[in-house]
């Protein structure tokens, strides 16, 4: 799901996060491998908003800048209050003059391409929109100590989330033009103006974490929100006569080769389609036709590195590989460490989830009369599923 028109977007992450216990401001810890801030940011740049600022306070611009690579990021300082924070990401929007923006928590990480997409859908109506939640716990007034006072009634009342989204002009002039005290959001601003201000279907998964016990609960709910994925490859070659056989990216010296159109690598080759398999993204043919001359004698780490670009392109991350040799001839096993190691280096895995075995076919079938070799491998995809 993409946006449409552009919007640009605020993520402001300039808290203490005092509230969420030790280790640091919340936004910046990790979950699920993740830090916080990254979650919002990764999903914003998904939805095609750029660019993106992040707002954070100036010791914490190191975190920030790694939280954010890869992403169309730029940096802003906090200010001491939040609506100071907005400010600066305004300030530095301002030469990019987006016709929308959006503005959001950092410590609100599971955030979906739909609300995104709602959100700037309501502003060809309304000057400002947000997600919002109808308010159903009952509420009671009560004093210090306290003691229930009254119920007040809850009809029309709601929690409001983030992202709350903007027209450009709206919103610069209402903090323009903002005096007294600093609002607790920024649908506020535009509220003082007179302006139009839409709410929209909020997210229950949008919830802010706050408190230490959120932390455990969003764990339990980012890894809810990968989905894996298994693939197979198999692939064989047939021997000729040769300087080495190529396998799993490493060249065992023997009087042999593996006769094919790249180097001929089964192990490459099966693995590669194993990755392409877990994507459901056709087999290595389609992406490397023998029928094209560029890849005549070309090295099969190639192909491998293209596969798994392709799982860091879906915002996916690659698991575990396992390949299996079955040949009576090179002896596999002295070489097995360097193919481990060299398909880590390949892949990004590291050691303990890449495995490579071997087996024969107890002389059997063409193996076995050694006319040439087989492999077969199998990679788990972890996918996004938001
Ligand atoms: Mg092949």
């Amino acid at each position: 799901m993409t946006i449409g028109r552009p919007a640009a977007a605020v993520v402001v992450a300039g808290g203490v996060g005092s509230r969420a216990g030790p280790g640091g401001p919340k936004q910046w810890r990790t979950l699920a491998g993740r830090p916080v801030a990254r979650w919002s940011l990764q999903a914003l740049a998904d939805a095609g908003c750029a660019p993106i600022v992040l707002v954070a306070r100036a010791e914490d611009h190191v975190v920030a800048a790694e939280a954010a690579v890869g992403l169309p990021v730029v940096l802003a300082e906090a200010g001491s209050e939040r609506a100071d924070s907005v400010r600066a990401g305004l300030a530095a929007l301002v030469e990019a003059a987006p016709e929308r923006v959006l503005i959001h928590d950092a410590a609100r990480p599971f955030l979906s391409a739909k609300i995104i997409s709602d959100v700037l859908a309501a502003l060809d109506e309304a000057d400002a929109a947000a997600p919002a939640l109808p308010v159903s716990d009952t509420l009671k007034r009560a004093d210090a100590a306290l003691l229930v006072q009254g119920t007040e009634p809850r009809d029309g009342l709601f929690r409001v989330q983030t992202p709350q989204g903007f027209r450009w002009s709206a919103l610069r002039d209402g903090y323009a033009r903002l005096t007294g005290d600093a609002p607790t959001d920024d649908l506020a601003v535009v509220e003082r103006t007179g302006g139009r201000v839409q709410l929209i279907p909020g997210d229950s998964m949008l919830t802010k974490l706050t408190h230490p016990e959120d932390f455990a609960m969003a764990e339990r709910l980012a890894a809810a929100r990968w989905t894996t994925r298994v693939g197979l490859g198999v692939d064989a070659h047939r021997f000729g006569p040769g300087d080495g056989v190529w396998l799993c990216g490493v060249k065992i010296p023997s009087e042999l080769a593996l006769i094919g159109h790249s180097d001929a690598d089964a192990g490459l080759h099966a693995l590669t389609d194993a990755v392409l398999g877990a994507l459901s993204e056709g087999d290595i043919g389609d992406h490397f036709p023998p029928s094209d001359p560029q890849w005549r004698g070309a090295a099969s780490d190639q192909f491998l590195a293209h596969a798994v670009a392709m799982v860091a392109a879906r915002g996916g991350r690659l698991a575990n590989v396992d390949v299996t040799i079955v040949s009576e001839t090179p002896r596999i096993k002295p070489h097995r460490q360097a193919m481990r190691e060299r398909l880590a280096a390949i892949t990004g895995l590291p050691l303990d989830a890449v495995s490579v075995k071997a087996t024969t076919t107890e002389r059997m079938g063409f193996t076995g009369r050694e006319e040439g070799l087989l492999a077969q491998a199998v990679a788990t995809v972890e996918l996004p599923s938001l």
